[in-house]
């Protein structure tokens, strides 16, 4: 069942400082994404920095408006829903943000930290409130004792706990995490990813789980969407995303992870080749975005744009080396 669903969502900035803007100017961020999260699943969003990754976050959350396209939430078209309207469901769709200390204030004490989305969506008062926030501490494995404390008291795995707790509180459905853990280092990482799958299983949540980490998606993620200069380019089971993937870019991601999942291969540059293609006006109009970087690209990628396909059951790709070609099982 559909939890969340976008279909062709758009979000173009222009470029500012022109007297007369034109289509030059013209910055697509988001470009016709239609994905979905399914109840109770894991959907992991890689892709370099700039790829659009954290837009399209905030334009699930309703914090941007889209340029064109549909969002769906729960089956409801909440496209156009205004922002007082919005608040009656972002309850039910919280995002755990990348760098905690700097999320919070440093004068609150975490008690009111975590309990500050209940004042703002739910009208709480205090002593209620504190019940459900020792409880929401709780299930992140924060002792009461955590609620006096203040941000620079804690750990940055304590703050991550912290910044989850408050993303429980208000009972969301989809937790969008957005690079949640980038800032700890290995094994912090996979105890926040085994306590976001423990409190998958408790709470029934759904995930979009926002990284560049590609090591951490196999292992956490149902299924993975690998963006790049704003579009989709494959969606394919998280668990074999080593063995199948076919787009150059998703291999370059794959190339490019280091050692600590050795089912994923090295990397002799340790990053992806190339630089990054934005598509910023100019030249975005026509041709696969990955041309310039791409070591396959062939004299059709110039000039037409692969639509996303599906190649296997569940596998999706866009890219002319796989045109009209079903890889086989
Ligand atoms: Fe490379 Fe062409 Fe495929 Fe783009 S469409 S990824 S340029 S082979």
């Amino acid at each position: 069942m559909r939890l969340i669903e976008t279909e062709g969502l758009t979000k173009v900035y222009q470029r500012e400082g022109h007297w007369f803007p034109s289509a030059n100017d013209a910055m697509p961020a988001v470009d016709r994404v239609s994905l979905h999260v399914d109840k109770g699943e894991t959907l992991g969003l890689v892709g370099e920095s700039g790829s659009g990754k954290s837009t399209l976050a905030r334009l699930l959350l309703g914090l941007e408006t889209a340029t064109e396209g549909r969002l769906l939430f729960g089956g409801e078209d909440v496209t156009r829903w205004g922002f007082k309207r919005l608040r009656t469901i972002r309850g039910r769709m919280q995002m755990v943000f990348q760098n905690s200390y700097s999320s919070f204030d440093p004068l609150f004490t975490v008690e009111r930290i975590v309990g500050e989305p209940l004042s703002n969506y739910r009208g709480m008062l205090a002593r209620e409130r504190r019940c459900v926030v020792l409880e929401s501490l709780d299930m992140v494995g924060l002792g009461a004792a955590y609620a006096e404390r203040y941000p620079h008291e804690l750990s940055g795995g304590q703050l991550q706990r912290v910044n989850i707790a408050r993303a429980l509180v208000l009972q969301p459905e989809l937790l969008i995490c957005d690079e949640p853990f980038s800032s700890l280092d290995f094994k912090l990482r996979r105890q926040m990813l085994v306590l976001l799958e423990e409190l998958k299983i408790h709470l029934g949540l759904s995930y979009l789980y926002i990284t560049h980490d590609l090591s951490s998606v196999s292992r956490f993620c149902d299924r993975v969407a690998v963006m790049y200069g704003g579009q989709i380019v494959e969606t394919l089971p998280a668990a074999r995303i080593a063995e199948d993937a076919l787009h150059p870019y998703t291999r370059a991601l794959l190339d490019a992870v280091p050692v600590q999942d050795p089912r994923l291969r090295r990397s002799k540059t340790g990053r992806p080749f190339g630089d990054p293609a934005l598509p910023q006006g100019e030249g975005v109009t026509q041709g696969c975005r990955f041309c310039s970087r791409c070591p396959a690209a062939m004299p059709v990628c110039t000039t037409v744009e692969p639509a996303l396909v599906r190649k296997r059951p569940f596998h999706e790709a866009a890219c002319h080396l796989y045109a009209n070609q079903i890889v086989k099982e």
